[in-house]
């Protein structure tokens, strides 16, 4: 018993100690939780004292398949005892055209272009508008995005993202952007004019608060989009790759976008994202005009492509629908719990959002679940909480997670904190 205490009073030095590390070298741009994660298993983290911690957060949507697969390390190792990390663009590599192979498969489109990230599939996705109606002589260089959406940090990202805070400080941004209200088609008709080229949007604006878009709404834009010739660009970085309950969210709408972007899940944590387009957009793009010095290298497209491979062998889409009807039944039953508190419940297969009444902070909520019921939990905008597990989380799980979370919420709304 000594021992185990002193490995965890060890365990508190070691993790207190990056703490203060961190804050003297990292860059200040993340208030950032005081916990130094050491390893995982399954779908549990483990600080420096060993502390298991229930992941509903997946490092934000990310670790689709948890933190055990087999598969995914095995293809990663392979790829690893090849030597071959690295190729550049120059040169083809197996791994990308077999990620490409089968992730444009998935997404029933034509062409795909891997990047490093989320941010850099939307730069490329603004890109491929640009060039299509630049193709076209057109003129077309307005785009229209959502407010309340989230596309990334990068200037041509962070143009498009609907939220005045996380832009104003950095303008001016790229010019001819214009925001619509999210599921209100009206609104944007009202932003077209004979100068737009694309619309963007997220299927599931998960940032935003955990908003579906209604079907009547993915519709209309995709109606429009037809009407006026313009790109539709889906944002699926977090809402993409079985998240929904679907491989993509907007499949079970019965539309397609031209341009659609993955990242998150795509690399279970190694870094990749990507850009698809079919039609016209898959070709608008030509030598010369667009690259990566990384961007799908063949240790991370080694990854997604088993990861892909593992996505098709477990049905994970099938496995959301049904945990994320289970978690949908559990989160209805704590909003009934806590009737003045939480004041919706929004979302889609294991993409949920509670949103807590004003007078409630959901940055409390979620601190307690980490720091005392070592269940990590994300907040979305909106006092939304929001609840991304690992897809592979099983009933068991999403029980543990409840009864964290109750225990959360009873503290935090009792005032005793
Ligand atoms: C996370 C996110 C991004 C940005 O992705 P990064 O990998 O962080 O660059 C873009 N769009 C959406 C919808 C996201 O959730």
């Amino acid at each position: 018993m000594n021992f185990l205490r002193d490995s965890i009073v060890k365990g508190t030095v070691v993790n207190d100690r990056l703490v203060a590390e961190g804050e003297k070298v990292l860059y200040k741009t993340y208030n950032r939780f005081p916990i130094v994660f050491d390893h995982a298993e399954d779908v549990y983290l483990y600080d420096e004292g060993d502390n298991q911690y229930l992941d509903f957060g997946a490092g934000i949507s990310v670790c689709g398949l948890g933190y055990s697969n087999a598969l995914v390390k095995e293809a990663m190792k392979a790829q690893i005892d090849k030597g071959l990390l690295h190729t550049s663009n120059l040169f083809y590599n197996e791994p990308a055209i077999e990620a490409g192979e089968k992730l444009l498969e998935a997404a029933e489109m034509d062409k795909v272009f891997f990047t490093n990230s989320g941010t850099e599939a939307i730069e490329g996705a603004l890109k491929i508008a640009r060039r299509y109606q630049y193709n076209k002589k057109s003129g077309k260089t307005e785009i229209i995005a959502m407010l309340g959406s989230f596309h990334g940090r990068s200037m041509g990202a962070l143009s498009v993202t609907g939220k005045e805070h996380y832009r104003a400080p950095f303008e001016p941004l790229v010019s001819g952007v214009k925001f619509a209200d999210f599921n209100d088609l009206e609104s944007v008709k009202a932003q077209i004019t004979d100068k737009t080229g694309a619309i963007i949007l997220e299927t599931i604006q998960g940032e935003g608060g955990i908003y579906p878009a209604t079907e009547e709404f993915l519709k209309g834009v995709r109606s429009l989009c037809d009407e006026h010739d313009l790109i539709m660009i889906l944002d699926e970085v977090q809402c993409g790759m079985g998240r929904s309950g679907y491989m993509f969210a907007w499949q079970e709408y019965g539309i397609k976008p031209d341009v659609v972007t993955v990242a998150k899940a795509l690399g279970n944590g190694v870094p990749i994202g990507a850009f698809l387009a079919r039609g016209e957009a898959a070709t608008a793009m030509v030598p010369g005009d667009h690259g990566s010095t990384y961007g799908g290298n063949p240790l991370v497209c080694a990854a997604a492509s088993a990861i892909l491979d593992v996505f098709k062998e477990m049905d994970i889409p099938a496995h959301v629908r049904e945990i994320g009807a289970y978690l949908w039944e559990t989160l209805d039953n704590i909003k009934a719990e806590f009737p003045d508190a939480i004041i919706d419940h929004r979302g889609k297969g294991l993409l949920q959002g509670l949103e807590f009444a004003t007078d409630i902070k959901v940055g409390e909520i979620v601190s307690n679940a980490i720091l005392k019921q070592h269940l990590v939990l994300i907040a979305a905008e909106h006092n939304t909480i929001r609840f991304v597990p690992p897809l592979v989380i099983e009933r068991q799980h999403v029980d543990e997670m409840a009864e964290k979370l109750r225990m959360a919420l009873k503290e935090v709304t009792s005032g005793d904190r």
